[in-house]
């Protein structure tokens, strides 16, 4: 029997636009033999809208149409986010939430699918929301031992209570120059590098825009390399991959508009480093208690030190991101990919029941 697969994908975020591009390309590369595929559209404004079937691939994902309008943020009748006709047990077998960032990628829509009872794709609540949160993150990675750059945060009261301090916290732990980040963001948004007292505080006041807590991290000079793994309890690795971004750092700009970022695959690396980079990606998603998929970025140093800058539980997944390509490298196709990741959305849910 065919499987029904939501395509839960758009979202109010940052990210809206990335999410759109790989819904399409997901119902390119999914076979319509194995899959009916319901698409579950959440627009900018936050607007829940549910589509009819869809029986082949998609050349333009904004001329789907909608049955209906699901209303602001979720549905009062959860019921609704189902298929049309409901003879017993039709539900959808697996949700495939293709969204990034706060309210996608933080742990919020994996607690209401877990609410639903509906298998889905990637990692659960506490791996999505740990993995969110860049404090939370490398705390935990600091207790597995994963080497990482030395880093201060602080919450938006205590700057206004007293920056006097923080920046002296700042400048006593780190040295110029810094990187200074909302804590629960994604693609680079609201992220500067300080390279001075007068560019911290701009850059504070910068990454308080997006959240009431930021993190200031040690600066360094040093290749950026991305693994991707995949699995539940026994995750696999692929091929590194490395970044080389032709601005000052890799920032939304490079990564979403100008398209011109070098990605190397394979990197290349000494087979220590291989190994390293490896073993730290499988802690790492073992520390966050990771499912299905996580992209882990590195730093590299010119003397081959190997140090984790964070995980992103949602990777960008349009065929021409990171995660997939790296995958395709390690001798997994786009469609193959998708198949493994259902699998193992449904094997997880099967553990838990
Ligand atoms: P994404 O989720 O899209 O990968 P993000 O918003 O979570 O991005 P980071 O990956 O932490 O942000 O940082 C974005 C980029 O900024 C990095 O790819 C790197 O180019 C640069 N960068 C971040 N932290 C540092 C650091 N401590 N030292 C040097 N460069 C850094
Ligand atoms: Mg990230
Ligand atoms: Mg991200
Ligand atoms: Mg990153």
């Amino acid at each position: 029997m065919k499987k029904r697969l939501g395509l839960l994908y758009g979202g109010k975020s940052a990210e809206h636009e990335v999410s759109l591009s790989t819904a399409m390309a997901v119902t390119q590369a999914i076979n319509f033999d194995e899959y009916d595929v319901y698409p579950i559209y959440i627009t900018n404004e936050g607007e829940w809208r549910k589509g009819q079937p869809l029986l082949q691939p998609v050349k333009n994902i904004d001329n789907l149409q909608f049955t209906s309008e699901m209303g602001q943020s979720l549905p009062n009748d959860i019921s609704s986010f189902l298929p049309e006709e409901r003879e017993e047990n039709a539900s959808l077998d697996v949700i495939l939430p293709l969204l990034h960032g706060p309210n996608g990628e933080d742990g919020t829509v994996q607690g209401l699918l877990e609410v639903m009872n509906l298998p889905y794709v990637g990692n659960g609540v506490l791996a999505s929301s740990a993995g969110m949160d860049k404090v939370v993150m490398k705390q935990l990675f600091a207790q597995a031992g994963l080497n990482q750059v030395p880093f201060v945060y602080f919450i938006r009261k205590e700057w206004q209570k007293n920056q006097e301090q923080k920046i002296g916290e700042v400048e006593a732990t780190l040295h110029w120059p810094v990187f200074v980040k909302p804590a629960n963001l994604g693609s680079s948004v609201g992220i500067s590098k300080a390279n001075s007292r007068e560019e911290l505080i701009s850059a504070v006041e910068l990454a308080l825009k997006y959240d009431r807590k930021i993190i200031i991290e040690q600066g360094i000079t040093a290749r950026e390399i991305e693994v991707a793994v995949l699995g539940n309890d026994e995750p696999k690795c692929s091929v590194p991959g490395e970044i080389k971004p032709l601005t000052d750092f890799y920032d939304y700009q490079a990564k979403y508009k100008d398209g011109n970022t070098a990605l190397i695959i394979p990197a290349e690396v000494p087979t220590d480093v291989l190994q390293q980079l490896h073993e730290d990606a499988v802690k790492a998603f073992k520390i966050l208690d990771c499912a299905g998929l996580v992209r882990a970025d590195f730093f590299v140093t010119d003397s081959n030190e190997v140090l984790i800058n964070e995980v992103n539980t949602m990777p960008g997944f349009t065929p021409f991101s990171m995660f997939p390509l790296l995958w395709q490298h390690t001798g997994v196709s786009y469609p193959e990919l998708i198949n493994q990741l259902i699998d193992l959305a449904l094997e997880r849910h099967e553990e838990k029941q």
